[in-house]
This record gives C-alpha cells, sequence and structure tokens, in this order.
C-alpha cells in the first residue's frame, strides 16, 4: 500500500538545484512528450560546465528550486512526438545546449544561440524553460533541429564537448582570427580554454601562449601545443611585450568571464588587435574604459556560441574526429554521486579540470 504514497510521475532519477551550492540527487518527474516536434532522449553521458557553478554558486538569480541541472549530454532516442522525421527510437545523439528552430532568422543565419524559440537547458524560471541533463532522461523541443545525429564512430565524450565547449573554443579561436603568424593568447585554461587552444593550434596558431594558476591545467595547454605562463611565478606582460618587440599580442581569447581576466586581455593587447571573450560574463561594467578602447582601436567580440552551427561544422569537417580533445575529462562519477562531483569540479579537488555524469 505505501506505493501510493510516492506520486507516480516521480520516476526518475536526476540532479536537481536545491538553493545555492545545493545540488540533489533524487527523484524527478519523468519527462514526457508535449509538442509534436518532441523527443525523449535516454542520457548516456552528461558533462559538469563551468556556467553550471554560475547556478550552483547563485550568481545567477531566480533558476527554480527543483529544476534538472545540465546542458551538455549525449544520449539516445527513446520516443518521439509526430512531427518528428529525422530522427526515431534508438537514434543516437548529441546536444547543444540551447534548443533552435532551424527556421527563424538568427536560424538562418547560423546564429543558433539566439533562436527566436530557443532556450537553454537546464534552465527553468518561475515554472518556464527547460529541465536539463543531469538525469536519466531529457525532453528536447524542437527535436530535427535542436538534435545531432552521432555516428558511431565517435565516442560519447567527443560528441558531449561538440554539444557546449569544443564548440565554444572553436568559437572563440575563429573570432579571434586565429592563423599562422602572429602571437597570440589564452587567458585561462580550464576545459573551454583548453578546447579553444586545439581550435587555435588547428587554425594555424603558432606562438600561442597560454595562463592559467594550475600547473596540471598548463601541462595540459602545453600538451595541446600553447606555451605555458603561470602569472604567480613569471610576469605575463613582460613575456609577451618581449614576445612581441614591446607591441603587445595580436589577439587574446578570454575564457574566464571576469573582469581581471578582460583587463589582462586588453593590457596584453597590441593596437587594432582582438580580444575574443566567451567567458560568461555577467558584470554591469567593462573593465577598460571607452578611451582605452578607442586609443587601442580595439576590435571586440563576445557572447554565447551558437552550437548548434558549430558542433553541425566540426562533425561535417572532420574535425573534432582529429583531436583527443577528451583527455581534458579526468573525472568520470555516478549521477548519484552528483552532489559530490559538483564539489570536486567547482574546488578543483585531486586536479580535476572536466567531470561528467554517467546515469
Ligand atoms: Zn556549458
Ligand atoms: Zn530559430
Amino acid at each position: 500500500m505505501e506505493d501510493f504514497l510516492v506520486p507516480y510521475f516521480h520516476s526518475m532519477q536526476a540532479l536537481t538545484f536545491g538553493g545555492i551550492e545545493s545540488i540533489i540527487y533524487g527523484a524527478a518527474p519523468d519527462p514526457k512528450i508535449l509538442e509534436p516536434n518532441d523527443a525523449i532522449v535516454q542520457i548516456s553521458l552528461s558533462g559538469i560546465c563551468g556556467s553550471d557553478l554560475h547556478v550552483y554558486h547563485g550568481r545567477e538569480a531566480g533558476l527554480d528550486k527543483g529544476t534538472v541541472m545540465g546542458h551538455e549530454f549525449t544520449g539516445t532516442v527513446m520516443e518521439t512526438g509526430a512531427k518528428v522525421k529525422k530522427f526515431h527510437k534508438g537514434s543516437r545523439v548529441l546536444s547543444p545546449f540551447t534548443t533552435s528552430c532551424g527556421e527563424c532568422f538568427y536560424c538562418r543565419i547560423g546564429l543558433t544561440c539566439r533562436c527566436e524559440k530557443g532556450n537553454l537547458f537546464g534552465w527553468m524560471q518561475s515554472g518556464h524553460g527547460l529541465h536539463g541533463a543531469q538525469a536519466q532522461f531529457i525532453r528536447v523541443p524542437m527535436a530535427d533541429s535542436t538534435l545531432i545525429a552521432l555516428s558511431s564512430d565517435l565516442n560519447e565524450e567527443k560528441g558531449l564537448l561538440l554539444g557546449d565547449i569544443f564548440s565554444t573554443g572553436y568559437f572563440c579561436a575563429e573570432n579571434a582570427g586565429a592563423k599562422p603568424g602572429g602571437t597570440s593568447v589564452v587567458i585561462g585554461c580550464g576545459p573551454v580554454g583548453l578546447m579553444t587552444i586545439i581550435a587555435a593550434k588547428h587554425l594555424g596558431a603558432e606562438n600561442l601562449y597560454a595562463i592559467d594558476y594550475q600547473d596540471e591545467r598548463l601541462q595540459m595547454a602545453k600538451e595541446f601545443g600553447a606555451s605555458p605562463l603561470n602569472p604567480s611565478i613569471i610576469d605575463v606582460k613582460a613575456v609577451i611585450r618581449d614576445a612581441t618587440t614591446g607591441r603587445g599580442a595580436d589577439a587574446i581569447m578570454e575564457v574566464v568571464g571576469s573582469s581581471e581576466a578582460l583587463r589582462l586581455a586588453i593590457d596584453l593587447l597590441r593596437p587594432g588587435g582582438i580580444i575574443s571573450s566567451v567567458g560568461v560574463h555577467t558584470e554591469n561594467k567593462f573593465s577598460f574604459s571607452p578611451g582605452e578602447a578607442y586609443d587601442k582601436n580595439l576590435i571586440y567580440k563576445i557572447g554565447r556560441c551558437p552550437a548548434h552551427y558549430y558542433a553541425e561544422k566540426l562533425l561535417r569537417e572532420e574535425i573534432i574526429q582529429r583531436y583527443p580533445a577528451e583527455k581534458i575529462i579526468t573525472h568520470h562519477f555516478q549521477l548519484n554521486d552528483g552532489a559530490r562531483a559538483y564539489e570536486v569540479f567547482d574546488k578543483k579537488l585531486d586536479n580535476c579540470i572536466k567531470a561528467v555524469l554517467h546515469p
């Protein structure tokens, strides 16, 4: 008889937002087909992303308690609405971190992250939005134009990285105009910074420096082809000055998303150079003035990566296939150990770079 006390709609397991620095493992409502273009995907792998930490620490106001966390995943389609054509039960898929319609102005110009109908996974406010991927199942609206087929020759890890951080790294390097010749700098060697290094090298960057305070991250930056610089032991401004006969770097890829990182970026940049920012900025002021920007003839590109556009491109051009990007995944956790996974990832315990969850 006790079974009747358990609400029948709470049946899958998930990590939900329980308030600041509280991640709860437990039952959550099973996702259901609500619209004819929805699909339900059974998650095979989900990631914890740096931007999940903004939510975790309460830097983003107003996320509903009970929201299923996470926006990086791969999985298998379990059920489709009547209008879904490209995918069927059993299709192996990866997903960008936002949904996109494929038809609006922004989707047509490749800015899929600003789709007029798009939503971010793992983002529920006042009852609106989408639940996330750190769960056993997820509802994916506009499935045909959101999901991307994950071919059998691509592993889950590469698929997961493609849906967010590998695409974001490539977008950052491309926006920075990475190409042979010149001197460029990546500020921040977390997961996105390391992906940015791979992408910048792929695009031909030669004198590429990477800045971080953590030696393990710098070691991986070096493996991926950058010259590591730790500001706690070396004067990075002097190194870049010396490397460029006093001019400053041609391009800075800023992936941290802090005013300090942006300040360092402008200090390291030569006049006429490019700053490309993909770190999630939530400040309400720039750490450089319009006057400094004018005097530097600054070219500044910033914003969220249109991951659907880039994931398709990087698959089609067989770019993700060529690089061991998944080396950054240092930690694997079971979903029921999710609270611990957040703590390890957040505090960089045990030299954690990237953590993934297995449902
Ligand atoms: Zn992310
Ligand atoms: Zn759209």
